[in-house]
């Protein structure tokens, strides 16, 4: 059972020293075959180089397999990921690899014997080999099924309660601007003023109450997030645009320079536009009104792809910096500023960020540089 006892027993007598060592070593044993045997959560050391895999009894007991349904395989274990989740799983594991690190954790799901599926939570750690190469993986299956359940269920509700804030807010804002347009006759000049601010409250509470969506949907770790080649700078000219009447307002110049070259990256439209938005929103809002300047880049780097957006804005002050992508957050200069606000907005982009495998921070003083940072291969698309 243990090829390096054999070692310890060389011809003639052991002496005491070596009788010691192998008392240790059969302590040893024994308690790593205890722990193996005595956890509820399912075991597994995985032999990467022969591809198989040994799992303690747990695997029998909860999930329901025989002894005589296992083959050792890593084959097999693949085999039993739903395959919705199959794609994560392959690029964690390939991100693992290519990482200097060596714990890695994964939730997806994993089929029972009886044909159902249960949520897993695999955790582990890498060996490699002395060149480096991975050569196993010693981990755990913890079933959180039940937590995953909870998590869906106050999905839905927050679902459902934000839509049915947003119906009622979205038909408010709808009049308002039926009225402000004239469409049931004049208004008096303070009367349009009323309206309009009425209107411009409902718009803001429409957006908080879909980043609030957003930000329990990313908390949940249910956005879905799929990668496909796009050009960032045609997106990023698209964001300018939709901002412009905002800057404009403001008097604040955007410039936008797009380099002649850049390669399509892997993106998801959705999320890369969420970000620019928040960014470009926060560069105008935070900058004074006729003095703003702000630079939008777009550059390619050793390790992706940098977006930046430049302001000649308030700047974040000291105390604020380590505080800046909390959720709910605002710097004091920026309430004094700008009354309206959530907190939320960098810290969507922060968790967005981790989700896809990019990076986000930011340099300040006189004015702020926000960079957000795609890793080469593009964004990483994740499962439910
Ligand atoms: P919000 O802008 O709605 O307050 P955000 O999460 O987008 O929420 O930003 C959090 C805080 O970060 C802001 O309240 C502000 O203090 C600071 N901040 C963000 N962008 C800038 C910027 N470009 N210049 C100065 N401060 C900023």
């Amino acid at each position: 059972m243990i090829p390096h006892m054999a070692r310890l027993h060389p011809a003639g007598k052991p002496d005491a020293a070596s009788e010691d060592a192998l008392h240790e070593l059969q302590q040893a044993v024994k308690r790593y075959e205890l722990i193996f045997q005595a956890t509820n959560d399912v075991l597994y050391d995985l032999d990467l180089v022969n591809a198989s895999v040994e799992w303690n009894e747990a695997l029998y007991t909860q999930y329901g397999y025989g002894r005589d349904e296992l083959n050792g395989t890593l084959e097999w274990w693949t085999s039993h990921v739903h395959p919705d989740d199959a794609f994560l799983l392959e690029n964690k594991v390939s991100e693992l690899f290519e990482s200097g690190t060596h714990s890695w954790h994964c939730d997806y799901r994993f089929r029972r014997a009886d044909g159902t599926y249960c949520y897993v939570r695999d955790r582990g750690l890498l060996q490699r080999d002395t060149a480096g190469r991975p050569a196993r993986i010693i981990g755990s299956l913890l079933d959180i099924t039940a937590q995953k359940q909870l998590d869906l269920a106050k999905d839905e509700f927050i679902s459902l309660v934000s839509h049915q804030l947003r119906t009622p807010l979205t038909i408010i804002r709808v009049y308002g601007e039926m009225l402000t347009g004239g469409m049931s006759g004049a208004l008096s000049i303070e009367q349009a003023q009323w309206v309009r601010n009425m209107t411009n409250s409902s718009s803001r509470l429409i957006d908080v109450v879909g980043a609030i969506l957003n930000v329990s949907r990313l908390d949940l770790g249910r956005i879905r997030i799929t990668s496909s080649p796009r050009d960032m700078r045609v997106l990023v000219q698209g964001c300018i645009k939709e901002v412009l009447p905002l800057a404009e307002e403001k008097q604040v110049l955007v410039g936008f320079s797009p380099p002649r070259r850049f390669p399509k990256v892997g993106l998801d439209e959705t999320i890369f536009t969420q970000i620019v938005h928040n960014l470009l929103t926060n560069a105008i809002r935070y900058t004074r009104p006729q003095q703003g300047r702000i630079d939008v880049k777009l550059e390619t780097r050793r390790d992706g792809y940098v977006l930046s957006v430049h302001d000649n804005g308030i700047g974040i002050p000291p105390d604020a910096e380590e505080h800046i992508f909390e959720r709910f957050y605002r710097a004091k200069n920026a309430v004094g500023m700008e009354a309206q606000g959530s907190g939320l907005g960098l810290y969507l982009i922060k968790v967005m960020c981790d989700a896809f495998g990019g990076k986000v921070w930011f340099e300040t003083g006189k004015g702020t540089v926000f960079y957000v940072l795609i890793p080469k291969r593009g964004m990483i698309p994740t499962g439910q």
